[in-house]
This record gives C-alpha cells, sequence and structure tokens, in this order.
C-alpha cells in the first residue's frame, strides 16, 4: 500500500441563497467556527493515516450534530411536520456504499449508511427497515424530535402555506433578515488519504415541506453521493430532484473516466451547464484521485472548508 499521498479533506455545510448582504458577522462566524472544527478533526485523523472513509464519515457525523446544517439535529421539516433523514457513504477503493432513506429515529445517520457498507449485503434501505437494522447494530436510536430546531419549525410555517417545497437555505431566506434559509443546508465530504483511496459521505434532512416519502439524491448513489478511486469522490447538495435526474455526482467521474475530462471541467460542466439546463440549483465537492479539489456551486454561495496535508483548514461561504 503506498503510503506517500498528502491527504486532501473537504466538506459542505449546503448551498443556496445565501445573500452577504443579509448574513449578519455574527452569523457567518458561527459557520467558519462550525467549518473549520470539524475540516480539522478530519484533517488530523487523515494525518495519522485513518482512511478516507473514516475521515468522511467523522466529519459527516459532526456536521450533523450541529445545528446550524440541515441534518441530524437540525433536520428541516417534511409537510407533516415530521423529520425525514436520508444518508450515503461510498468507499472510493472497492466502490462499496451503503446508504438509508426517510428515517426519523437514527442519531446519526451515516453510521447507520457506514452499517449498511460494511454488511455488504445491500446498498440502500429504506424506512422502518432501515430503522431495525440500525437498531440491530447497536446504533444510538431518538425520539423524532430530537432532530427538531424552533428555527426549522418556523421555516416549515413559511413555506408551507406556499404550497412550496424549498430548500434549507431558501425556507430561511423567506423571512428577512435572515438569508440563511435560502440554501440547501445538507452536508457532505470527501477525502482523498494517505493511502491513495477516496471516499464520499453526505447526510441531509432534505427539502422544507416535502411530501413524506420523498427521497432525494443524497442517499442515491451516483446522485448526490459517488466515489471511485480512479476518478474523484462528489458529495452534492441542492435541489435534489434535478441532481437525481442528471446522476450529477456519476456524472462528474463519467466525464472524467470517458472522455478524459479535468475535475474542473467536469464539475463545471455538471454544476453550471447540466444543472442548470433543468433548473438544478445547488453545488457539489469533490476531489480526484491526485489531490485536485473542486468546489463547485450555481447559487450565491455554500457553506464549505477544506484542507490538505497539515495547511490550516480555509472556510468559505460565498463565491
Ligand atoms: N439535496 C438535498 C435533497 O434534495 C437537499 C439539500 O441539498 O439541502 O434532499
Amino acid at each position: 500500500m503506498k503510503n506517500n499521498n498528502t491527504p486532501v479533506i473537504a466538506i459542505h455545510g449546503g448551498a443556496g441563497t445565501i445573500s452577504a448582504a443579509t448574513t449578519s458577522a455574527t452569523q457567518a462566524q458561527a459557520y467558519h467556527d462550525a467549518l473549520q472544527s470539524i475540516v480539522r478533526a478530519a484533517q488530523a485523523q487523515l494525518l495519522k493515516g485513518a482512511s478516507a472513509l473514516d475521515a468522511t464519515c467523522l466529519a459527516v457525523e459532526l456536521l450533523e450534530e450541529c445545528p446550524l446544517f440541515n441534518a441530524g439535529h437540525g433536520a428541516v421539516f417534511t409537510h407533516e411536520e415530521t423529520h425525514e433523514l436520508d444518508a450515503a457513504v461510498m468507499d472510493g477503493a472497492t466502490l462499496a456504499a451503503g446508504a438509508i432513506a426517510g428515517v426519523c429515529h437514527v442519531r446519526r445517520p451515516v453510521r447507520a449508511a457506514r452499517a449498511v457498507l460494511e454488511d455488504g449485503a445491500h446498498v440502500l434501505l429504506a424506512g422502518a427497515g432501515a430503522e431495525a437494522f440500525a437498531r440491530e447494530h447497536g446504533l444510538e436510536m431518538v425520539e423524532p424530535f430530537f432532530f427538531s430546531t424552533e428555527a426549522r419549525r418556523q421555516q416549515l410555517y413559511r413555506v408551507r402555506d406556499t404550497g412550496r417545497v424549498v430548500t434549507d437555505h431558501e425556507g430561511a431566506a423567506m423571512t428577512p433578515p435572515l438569508d440563511e434559509g435560502k440554501k440547501f443546508g445538507t452536508v457532505g465530504a470527501v477525502a482523498l488519504d494517505m493511502h491513495g483511496h477516496l471516499a464520499a459521505a453526505t447526510s441531509t434532512g432534505g427539502m422544507t415541506n416535502k411530501r413524506v416519502g420523498r427521497i432525494g439524491d443524497s442517499p442515491l448513489i451516483g446522485a448526490g453521493t459517488y466515489a471511485d478511486d480512479r476518478t474523484a469522490a462528489v458529495s452534492c447538495t441542492g435541489s435534489g430532484e434535478m441532481f437525481i435526474r442528471v446522476a450529477a455526482a456519476h456524472d462528474v467521474c463519467a466525464r472524467m473516466a470517458y472522455g478524459g475530462a479535468t475535475l474542473e471541467a467536469a464539475t463545471h460542466a455538471v454544476v453550471h451547464q447540466s444543472l442548470p439546463a433543468i433548473g438544478g440549483t445547488g453545488g457539489l465537492i469533490a476531489i480526484d484521485r491526485h489531490g485536485n479539489l473542486s468546489l463547485a456551486f450555481n447559487t450565491e454561495g455554500m457553506y464549505r472548508g477544506h484542507a490538505r496535508g497539515d495547511e490550516a483548514p480555509a472556510t468559505a461561504i460565498f463565491a
């Protein structure tokens, strides 16, 4: 096993219409601090030789526990004022993948996705079956109200009457000055480890006011999450239906594998051409096997952070 790659980690906390004009300095600082500390935690693991799979799962688990982001605690509400969480993880070394969809009792959905990957029999488990699987694997279960925050509840009330289904950030944006809501708060991580392996993980509460039973791109391998050591690791955030329709994460890898595109060209084509062509908004983070990084979005901003080797983490919100 070669051991000489400089590890790289990147995370996102969702993309969307996060307007610089209406984001207070205090709000922005809270996001920067959260992103910094989570990048740092994953970076420290990678520098100790941890696998990309472990590092991405750790980063996503920390993002799930942070109420600023729409995943785990802080997840958005469905039309029925319930939570339905989705998560996926993929190992670029083996193409092993695991995902869960529509759960409301699993405290850390990404751990359940990882357990599905380790188990190996299936790739995607949904609803009651996914919860039974998580319970059998000893994962921590909670009552659904554990995920609820007042900010997300108010977001649902604002949106529900409009009949629209919006991303986390849009929902918040509907009450000025909290443009915070006009964003997709899904979280994700991609990493390249010292051993030259790639991995991707994504977790989400989905979209505010979504229909009960709706599943977005995040837990669908190839749509919101994909990793292949031969090309890249990708985690997406945005209007899930469109990401599903263009198989966004896999399309980045396919453009590289079949067309010889660079990571930058491949992500640009997906984010700035394929998605907008069908009204898709959002972004993605991606790392290729050489450690190149792309953080691409067609919205005003995307919460993001990354670190290469032992360099200090960099975080950003706006373009
Ligand atoms: N892509 C997610 C979904 O459609 C939403 C998001 O990125 O915030 O479920």
